[in-house]
Formats: structure tokens, C-alpha cells, sequence
């Protein structure tokens, strides 16, 4: 009887559907625990950087950019230091994030900004799951996970959109701040679009008069390094080519600004029932924009700038929730998709002006790689009501949120549901200090694995992201400079088994 009675557990659809567990739970409740009954299952509050490095937060050792309002929270909660992302990159990262199913299942990589919907309709995805427990669900930011059929027509109501894979709410950049279009969409119709200025977007040929960064770099206010040479909007130019829509278009300085407001908005307009916001914050990927309240604020140029912007972003969520009372009873998470990197495309003086900063910390890699620095990112969780504050360096790779919310809030994934997700509730909540999961596998953006297990990781050279196998002893060597593979054979094949099993087994 006491596993249909828990405090935590909304009154979801299932509960409901058994009448008669209910009346007879309800009948022979103490007035005690009745009481119970008013504690509200936890909102759930996802805030997931763009690129943020393992060692680019005050508490992860950054000195020249502060981040007091992150530091803070990791006090409050506990603080992961063998956390990853399921991949080097944004898409697949979100994608197994949001799905609980590697990306490379499904070839899923860095989309085009007109590509269609990668996860179709009637999946079970995080927030579809929360629906279910009886939460509103929120996406706010960055999407890049597709929209429509591809080749969208952002004058209409773009279908299927996040709204119709599980979030009640949306408000999102369609790809990323550097790619067309360069427009929002809330609640899948593009914000503030004039009807006689149609907007039209192209991935393969131009379109519209408007000049290139290609054919008028006199016009530029941020200079190329690489690529992102085609349309210029805001005195930047991006990848693929867009006209009209003018009305639309956003100013990249108040990106940060305005999506915290929407994130903001979304708790405050939902306060009174279990939330859950997936907010996805630019911060901090290319284009480097920050507002004018924090440029030139940090001490490694605009790349720090835009970190301290992105912990004022984490600090508004944060007060909103104080302020309304919900910040004992909110599990608040703060991560990033994938490594950091520091030249991506745009001649921003971040290289230039690192001053010593080291993004991925003492780690090897950037983003793309299956180095450390490409996965291992910051993760923080703070639920004041259950979290006790410390620190764990239990392997923690986020695609494991999604089965780990499922136990939480009682749902019983069955199937293929969330296949590649596990349940690590019990390390998520600072309860369990020994590993729960034998195997770490992560991506990069082709589809390439490695795989960690215990202290040794192996980048297979069937990953093509290295010319032979290499093994490293996560231990002893964090920074992966001794390759063992040559004495360490035997070991180097029970971790290949290992990746070659999971992708014959379809099934967790
Ligand atoms: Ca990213």
C-alpha cells in the first residue's frame, strides 16, 4: 500500500484510473498523513548552458570569471565533478537529454537551421512524461532539435514544433544564434512578424537582397574566423541566407535578457502547479553578443562576459522561485550541452583576451572531441526540501535524468521508452556515493563513441576520432596524455565488447 502513497506523487492519470486504490488509500488515511497529502511533487527546473566548459564556473576553479549566483547554488545543492554530456555537441546532447536514447541511434548530428523535427510526435520525451505526472511544461531558448517537416515555412504555424512533443509552452531561437532564421517562436508562430513582409530562409541558395558577410565584410561589426559568411542580420552574418521578416529579426544583445523574461514568465504565470522549464539558455555559444551591462565585465574577454551574463540569467530563475515562495520544494539543475570552445567561427578576441582561463580546466578536449573537455561538463542540483549540500564524483552522465525523473515522480517507463536512460535518482539526490551504472558511453557529433568504465576510458578507433585505439586511466591521468593502449590489450577489448553490445542491443 505505501507504494501508491507517496507525498511526492502528483495525482497523475494512473493513480486516477485506479478508482478503487484510491478510495480505499483515501478511506484509511491518518489525518497525518492527510497533511501529507498538500506537499506538492517537486517543479523541476533544467537550465542548460551552451558550451560552458568544465572549468569556466568560480566553483569549478575559474578565477577571471565570476559566476557568484551559480556558486551559490552548488553550496545549496550537490556538485558533480564526474558529470558528462551524452555528447560533444548541442543537438545529439539535447536530443538524448530530452529523449533519453542516443542521438547516434538515429544518426542524429549538428542540424541544418531548416531541418525537420528530429523527435517525431508521439514520443515519450521528458517533458510528454511530466505531462503525464501532472506537470505544465515549458521550453524556452535554443531549440536546434528541428522544426516541422524541414524547409519550414515561418510565416505559418510551424508544426510539429516543441509544443506538439510534450511542452505546453514554448518559446525558442528555431536553431542557434548563428544560424538563419534569426527570428523567435512562441508557441510555434514566429514573434512580431509583419504579414506584408513575408520572411523567406534558404540553406543552399540567396535569397533576398540583403548583403552578405561573404560579399560585404566592410559591413561587419564582428569579423569572421570561419564559415558564417552568408547573411548579415544585426551587423553579423550566419549560416544560411534569410530576407524579409524584418519586424522579427532579434538583436543579439538582448537575447540573454529577453528569454530570461520568458523563463521567468513561465514560473510565474505557473506557480500555483508542478512545473517543469527546460530552459535553454544562448549563453554562451557563438555569436558572442553580451548585453551592454556586462561587456567588458569579466576578466578573459567577451567569452567570460557572456558566462557572467549566463550566471545573472541562473540568478533571475533563482529569485523568481525565492520570491514566489517555491525555491525549498524546486529542484533546480545547471549544466551545459557539451565542452567549451573558444574559437568558433567569429573573430571575437577570445582567444585573444583568455588571460590564462582555462575553459575545460586541467581537461583535454574541446567541443566535437571524445576527449574529457568535449563531455565533462559542470552539473549542479539544489532541492533545499531533500538535497543535502556536498559534492560527488559519482559518473553521472545527464541522459540519465530522464528515467531518474520517472522514478521521482512514479511513472513506470515500460519498452523502448527512454532506452538509453538510467535510473540514478539515488546519486542525483547526494544519497548514493558508489557508481550505479557500469558503463559511461558518450558521442560525438558523427556518431563516434567512447566508452568509460571503472578509471579507463577507451576512444576506439572506430570512433574515427583518433588514428589508433586509445585507453586512459581516468585516475591516475584526468588529462588523458599517457596512452595505454599498447600494454593494456585485453582491457582495450572487453571495452570495445562493451560498445559493440550496446549497439547490437537495441533494447537497455
Ligand atoms: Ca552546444
Amino acid at each position: 500500500m505505501t507504494s501508491y502513497f507517496n507525498p511526492l506523487l502528483p495525482i497523475s492519470k494512473k493513480l486516477l484510473t485506479n478508482t478503487t486504490i484510491c478510495l480505499s488509500l483515501f478511506s484509511s488515511i491518518s489525518v497525518a498523513q492527510k497533511a501529507k497529502t498538500a506537499v506538492r511533487t517537486p517543479n523541476i527546473v533544467i537550465i542548460l548552458a551552451d558550451d560552458i566548459g568544465f572549468g569556466d564556473f568560480g566553483c569549478y576553479g575559474a578565477k577571471r570569471v565570476k559566476t557568484p549566483n551559480i556558486d551559490n547554488l552548488a553550496l545549496r545543492g550537490v556538485q558533480f565533478s564526474n558529470a558528462c554530456s551524452p555528447a560533444s555537441t548541442s543537438t545529439p546532447s539535447r536530443y538524448s537529454l530530452l529523449t533519453g536514447e542516443f542521438a547516434w541511434r538515429k544518426n542524429v548530428g549538428i542540424l541544418p537551421g531548416d531541418a525537420g523535427i528530429t523527435i517525431k510526435p508521439g514520443t515519450l520525451t521528458m517533458p510528454s512524461m511530466l505531462q503525464q505526472q501532472g506537470y505544465i511544461t515549458g521550453c524556452v531558448g535554443k531549440w536546434h532539435l528541428g522544426l516541422g517537416l524541414g524547409n519550414v515555412d515561418f510565416n505559418k504555424e510551424v508544426k510539429p514544433s516543441p509544443n506538439d512533443i510534450g511542452f505546453n509552452y514554448s518559446f525558442i531561437l528555431p536553431a542557434t544564434g548563428d544560424r538563419v532564421p534569426c527570428v523567435y517562436l512562441e508557441n510555434s508562430r514566429v514573434v512580431g512578424l509583419d504579414p506584408n513582409d513575408p520572411i523567406e530562409v534558404s540553406y543552399t541558395h540567396k535569397v533576398g537582397n540583403e548583403p552578405t558577410g561573404k560579399d560585404h565584410p566592410e559591413l561587419l561589426r564582428m569579423k569572421l574566423s570561419e564559415g558564417h559568411d552568408k547573411t548579415i542580420v544585426n551587423g553579423i552574418s550566419r549560416i544560411g541566407y534569410m530576407s524579409g521578416g524584418k519586424s522579427a529579426w532579434w538583436k543579439d544583445e538582448d537575447l540573454a535578457e529577453v528569454i530570461t523574461k520568458k523563463a521567468v514568465d513561465f514560473i510565474k504565470n505557473n506557480a500555483k502547479k508542478p512545473f517543469f522549464l527546460y530552459f535553454a539558455t544562448h549563453d554562451i555559444h557563438v555569436p558572442r553578443v553580451p548585453s551592454a551591462r556586462f561587456r567588458g565585465s569579466s576578466q578573459c574577454g567577451v567569452r567570460g562576459d557572456v558566462i557572467q551574463q549566463f550566471d545573472w540569467s541562473v540568478g533571475e530563475i533563482l529569485s523568481t522561485l525565492k520570491s514566489l515562495n517555491l525555491e525549498e520544494n524546486t529542484i533546480v539543475i545547471v549544466t551545459s550541452d557539451n565542452g567549451p570552445i573558444i574559437d568558433d567561427g567569429y573573430a571575437d578576441g577570445a582567444v585573444e583576451n583568455l588571460n590564462g582561463h582555462l575553459a575545460a580546466g586541467i581537461l583535454r578536449g574541446f567541443k566535437y572531441g571524445l576527449y574529457e573537455g568535449g563531455t565533462r561538463v559542470p552539473f549542479i542540483i539544489s532541492w533545499p526540501k531533500t538535497i543535502k549540500p556536498g559534492k560527488s564524483d559519482v559518473p553521472f552522465p545527464f541522459i540519465d535524468l530522464f528515467a531518474s525523473f520517472a522514478d521521482l515522480t512514479h511513472y513506470q517507463l515500460q519498452g523502448n521508452e527512454a532506452m538509453d536512460s538510467q535510473d540514478g535518482i539515488s546519486t542525483l539526490l547526494g544519497k548514493n556515493h558508489k557508481p550505479y551504472k557500469d558503463y559511461v558511453l558518450i558521442q560525438n557529433n558523427n556518431g563516434g563513441l567512447a566508452v568509460k568504465k571503472g578509471d579507463w576510458k577507451l576512444i576506439p578507433i572506430e570512433s574515427k576520432a583518433t588514428k589508433k585505439d586509445e585507453l586512459y586511466n581516468l585516475k591516475e591521468d584526468i588529462s588523458e596524455t599517457k596512452n595505454m593502449a599498447d600494454q593494456e590489450k585485453e582491457r582495450v577489448e572487453s571495452l570495445r565488447k562493451i560498445m559493440i553490445d550496446i549497439k547490437a542491443n537495441q533494447k537497455k
